[in-house]
């Protein structure tokens, strides 16, 4: 029969053993983490029965994933549960940009900005599932909806700035400006707006939904999914070496440093060097707080959103985002907050309530950075901090700790920038061969990129079904 291993158990690594147990093949895990799931992993930071989510938050890509929503993960314990606000952007004076599942709702919020929104954001929303398909694969591929992928293309080639430009209120500017800024990447470069334009599409199809008793469910789902196609899986021990490794099928949910490492002199020179070139982008600094009576944002919305991008209008965002990116601390920097338990009320201890935030910072930053996030959270819900009962912190050297894939606590597992979008992690027809016959990579770091919707390893799956067939 047909073996094969798969190194690392988050959602990628997951889905490829799924995807390979499919075609019959046996499949073996090995996560070094005692518990599977990566970035898809929950637990009780803070205060006992408060339930925290380690990494990943709002899972609109994980419904929106044709392979996940193909695995019935629902009979394994998963459920989604939304927040009756999807997204809220604080800014002073108490005025927020605020995205409804609905466009015409959200439009309507956004006053004389309205109609630009509907514009941009109706066509990209009923196209959506279309796109998607094109969108969460491989560059270099021939498109399945080659029309709208053109005209979705034209748009996220473009810098953020330039579609940012077409809104005239803080409201909208911001709310766009701060969903693209989940690229981690310089808001004035092109395709900075690719993620912003699916995030927020996204949104309006599908909303930003939780998982409901932590994103652990998401993990737990799909090990119970490869379990029941007789996948086995081993928790607690780390691979160095490939030669440690014996089957037809290796595949790798790792970062490229960490294949170069692994592999040693089996990789050709052509492809170590495109590993060894890979470049990490900035940090995340994460806090969890036990928050009594949850956040008292000053703007009525927010205290029903499920996800807050904080860091005040689309200048300042740019600005923070440029700095971080360029290896500069900024003195304000931009935060994203989750409130998991306005959907999910089954992670809060009476008024006691988990909230899931973390700062931008330069790659490996390691100052403190508490005191900027606080304030900035701050700036926009006065009395914040006298509410604060517990918190939990990971700065990015906590975070390439807890998980080897954050190389330097880059949470994206590489940069985003306009070069490695397209050669991701190296240009080429099969990005996810690494050259060593039957070894493939299928982590974040491969197409699509960063998120939880096991694309990277369904596709890394069929690539090594095809060779496999011969
Ligand atoms: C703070 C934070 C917030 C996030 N928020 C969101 C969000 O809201 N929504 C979203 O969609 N995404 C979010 N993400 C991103 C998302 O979690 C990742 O993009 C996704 O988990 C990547 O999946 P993966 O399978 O490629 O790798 P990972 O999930 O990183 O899994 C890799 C696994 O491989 C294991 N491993 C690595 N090396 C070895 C080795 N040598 N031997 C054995 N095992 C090994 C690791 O322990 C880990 O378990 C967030 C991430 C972080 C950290």
């Amino acid at each position: 029969m047909t073996d094969a291993v798969v190194v690392g158990s988050g959602p990628n690594g997951l889905s490829a053993a799924i995807a390979l147990a499919q075609a019959g093949i046996h499949v073996t895990v090995i996560e070094a983490a005692d518990t599977v799931g990566g970035g898809t992993r929950s637990s009780e930071l803070t205060l006992p029965g408060l339930i925290h989510d380690d990494c990943s938050a709002f899972h609109p890509m994980g419904v929106a994933s044709p392979f996940l929503s193909s695995l019935g993960l629902d009979e394994f314990g998963l459920t989604w549960a939304w927040p009756e606000v999807q997204i809220g952007h604080p800014l002073d004076g108490g005025r927020a940009g605020i995205l409804h599942r609905s466009v015409d709702e959200t439009a309507a919020g956004l006053g004389i900005d309205g109609e630009i929104w509907r514009k941009l954001f109706g066509p990209l929303t009923e196209d959506f599932d279309d796109i998607v398909q094109d969108f969460l694969g491989p560059v270099v591929h021939l498109p399945k909806h080659p029309v709208t992928m053109a005209k979705f293309g034209l748009k996220a080639l473009q810098p953020a700035r330039l579609l940012g430009h077409r809104f005239a209120t803080d409201e909208a500017r911001g709310l766009f400006g701060g969903v693209c800024a989940h690229s981690f990447y310089e808001l004035g470069k092109p395709t900075s707006s690719a993620a912003g334009l699916m995030l927020a599409a996204a949104g309006h199809r599908y909303g930003w939904p939780v998982a409901v008793g932590g994103s652990q469910a998401i993990a737990d789902a799909l090990a119970g999914k490869l379990q029941s196609l007789k996948g086995v899986i081993e928790t607690g021990r780390e691979v160095t070496t490939l030669s440690e490794l014996s089957a037809d099928v290796v595949m790798l949910d790792v970062s490229p440093s960490a294949v170069v490492s692994m592999a040693g002199d089996k990789l050709a020179p052509r492809i170590r060097r495109a590993y060894e070139k890979w470049k990490y982008g900035p940090s995340a600094f994460k806090v969890d707080f036990a928050v009594e009576g949850g956040i008292p944002w000053t703007n009525e919305d927010c205290r029903r959103a499920g996800t807050l991008h904080v860091g005040g209008t689309y200048g300042e965002i740019a600005a923070a985002e440029k700095e971080s990116y360029r290896g500069t601390m900024p003195e304000r920097p931009f935060v994203l907050v989750g409130q998991q338990y306005l959907a999910d009320p089954s992670r809060s201890q009476g008024d006691t309530h988990p909230v899931w935030t973390y700062a931008h910072v330069p790659h490996g930053y390691d100052g403190d950075v508490v005191e900027p996030l606080i304030a900035q959270i701050e700036r926009f819900a006065p009395g914040f901090r006298e509410r604060i009962v517990g918190q939990f912190v990971r700065d990015p050297a906590a975070m390439a700790a807890y998980n080897a894939n954050y190389v330097g606590g880059d949470i994206s597992t590489g940069a985003n920038n306009a070069w490695q979008i397209v050669a991701r992690p190296r240009l080429g027809v099969d990005p996810y061969a690494t050259g060593i016959p039957g070894t493939y990579i299928c982590s974040a770091a491969s197409p699509p990129g960063g998120g939880v919707h096991g694309m990277a390893g369904f596709h890394a799956s069929r690539s090594a079904l095809r060779h496999l067939a011969g």
